[in-house]
């Protein structure tokens, strides 16, 4: 029986992976990615060439039974997503889950790494024992009910949010929490990366300030303290 190995790659900087992401990946028969493209320009970085096939969340159902059979032959399959950890806001758990409900006895192991989720935590500078992540909010359907949860959670919320949205975002925090303690991480482990602290309206000021609303957000917001 095989080995399903789910490896998290970097969040922006290539020096991030790890010594057991390199070895996994130089080891596996096969690596599925999100995006070929992103895990070659990877793979290249670090001198290695293989097999790179696509699996992202549009194909993860469909993909599992030629999975199951390379693991069924003994083979070892590296999954990696775009960035970060695989099934943190990305695909990755509904072939974790499909693999073990059909075949309990393949070894599924992690290969930790990189997220944006932790890496803005560690450098955010508040307590993170307790936080609540939700990720990307619902663009329609749920988001003002979301809005209204993060501004009565009695502990940090942690969001994911694209660069054409991070303002949307702040206007509505403005709205819902206006005098939450707000955190942006901005481009983590890349040549911009910026931490913004300040009031939601304060800090979409800033935003604006600036030429572009460039590069990927982590948003941590304590409403109540
Ligand atoms: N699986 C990934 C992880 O473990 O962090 C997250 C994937 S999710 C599709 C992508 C989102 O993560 C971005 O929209 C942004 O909110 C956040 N993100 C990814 N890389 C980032 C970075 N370098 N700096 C800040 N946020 C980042």
């Amino acid at each position: 029986m095989g080995k399903l190995s789910i490896v998290a790659t970097p969040i922006g900087n290539l020096g991030d992976l790890t010594f057991r992401a390199l070895w996994n990946m130089k080891e596996a028969t096969v690596i599925y990615a999100e995006d070929t493209r992103v895990i070659s320009k990877l793979l290249s970085h670090y001198g290695l060439r293989k097999t790179v096939l696509r699996l992202d969340a549009a194909t993860e159902t469909k993909k599992v039974p030629e999975i199951t059979a390379r693991l069924e032959a003994g083979e070892h399959v590296v999954y990696v997503s775009d960035a970060g950890t695989p099934g943190v806001s990305d695909p990755g758990a509904r072939l974790v889950a499909a693999v073990r409900e059909q075949l309990p006895e393949a070894t599924i192991e992690a290969i930790p790494g990189p997220s944006a989720l932790t890496a803005a935590l560690s450098i955010a500078g508040l307590s993170s024992d307790q936080f609540l992540f939700l990720g990307f909010l619902p663009h329609k359907k749920g988001r003002q009910t979301a809005l209204k949860d993060i501004a009565h959670c009695t502990f940090p919320v942690v969001l994911y949010e694209s660069p054409h949205r991070i303002l949307k975002l702040l206007t509505e925090l403005g709205k819902f929490a206006p005098k939450s303690r707000v955190t942006i991480a901005r481009e983590l482990t890349k040549i911009h990366e910026e931490v913004l602290v300040g009031d939601p309206l304060e800090l979409a000021e800033k935003l604006e300030k600036k030429k572009a609303v460039r590069g990927e957000f982590v948003v941590i917001i304590e409403s109540q303290k």
